[in-house]
């Protein structure tokens, strides 16, 4: 059985400058890293490969730049991974990341069973979370998102059990097989690859598979195949803040006080 794991190539954020004049991302230059969600998304694939021998394939969707990423994926482990990419994906949004990449999945599924769907909560660059779910509705797959801990998997009876976070409460959630999980950071600390398997990923030649081999109308990937497209990305303008009390108020009282009147001043507050 199969376990598939999605994972995104990403600019490293904390370098990210955005290009004033075209309102997008400026890229060239900036380190490409694999999105800090999916680094755990698939530790916990290698985790449950360990733990139940599933074999583990890494997909990618992305320039041909992304074979960093998948070679990552192998050094760590996985069997298998393939780069989704062709001039005609880019500019997907989220609708047509998850159609591609759903459509990569039913590929896969022809030759072996799918167990499970492990993706990242979300990107750090387009950060909207919704492939993961994208790709669930899509191979009408159970979605079990914001999951932290993966409780008990029966492959007998084709069910899985896991613990979801959610602000101030958990869920445990059982399913059956196939379901798409979308984990979170602290679902576990992703193993170092070994300089053995790091050569060997240097060597390995990268599976892509461009739209010759998808077959897919082109109206529906890529740019063409988005029902958004950004605009414009910018950096809001932020009202310089003001530290209340400084070194001149000692106590906490005072400076709550302060505080107050500042509120009540600007018509934040009202103290009838
Ligand atoms: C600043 C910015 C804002 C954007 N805003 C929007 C928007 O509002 N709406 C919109 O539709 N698109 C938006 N996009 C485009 C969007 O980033 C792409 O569609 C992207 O491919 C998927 O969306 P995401 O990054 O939000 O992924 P998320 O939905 O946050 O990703 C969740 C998980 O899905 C998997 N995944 C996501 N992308 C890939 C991939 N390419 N290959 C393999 N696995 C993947 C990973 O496991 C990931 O952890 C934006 C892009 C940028 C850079």
């Amino acid at each position: 059985m199969l376990i598939i794991t999605c994972i995104k190539q990403v600019p490293d954020t904390t370098q990210v400058k955005i290009d004033a004049v075209t309102g997008t991302l400026i890229r060239e230059g900036v380190p490409s890293i694999i999105n800090p969600f999916d680094a755990h998304a698939l530790e916990e694939s290698l985790r449950l490969k360990d733990e139940y021998g599933f074999k583990v394939v890494a997909i990618s969707m992305g320039p041909p730049s992304a074979e960093m990423t998948l070679r990552r994926a192998l050094a760590l482990g996985a069997d298998d991974v393939i780069l989704l990419s062709d001039r005609a994906f880019g500019g997907a949004d989220t609708l047509a990341t998850s159609m591609l990449l759903s459509e990569a999945i039913k590929r896969l599924s022809v030759h072996e069973e799918i167990a499970m769907v492990i993706c990242g909560k979300q990107t750090i660059d387009g950060d909207t979370a919704q492939v993961g779910p994208g790709i669930a509705t899509r191979l009408k797959y159970t979605q079990l998102t914001s999951v932290d801990r993966i409780e008990n998997i029966d492959i007998q009876s084709r069910r899985i059990t896991v613990r979801c976070k959610f602000e101030g409460r958990y869920e445990i959630l059982e399913s059956s097989l196939p379901a798409m999980i979308a984990v979170l950071r602290e679902i576990n600390r992703p193993r170092y690859p070994t300089v053995p398997m790091r050569m060997m990923s240097q060597e390995a030649v990268i599976k892509t598979w461009d739209n010759k081999i998808m077959r897919l109308n082109e109206n529906t990937v890529g740019l063409k195949g988005s029902a958004t497209a950004v605009k414009r990305i910018f950096s809001p303008d932020r009202a310089m803040g003001q530290i209340l009390g400084g070194d001149e108020i000692s106590n906490p009282d005072d400076a709550a006080r302060m505080l107050i009147d500042k509120l009540v001043s600007k018509n934040l507050l009202s103290l009838q």
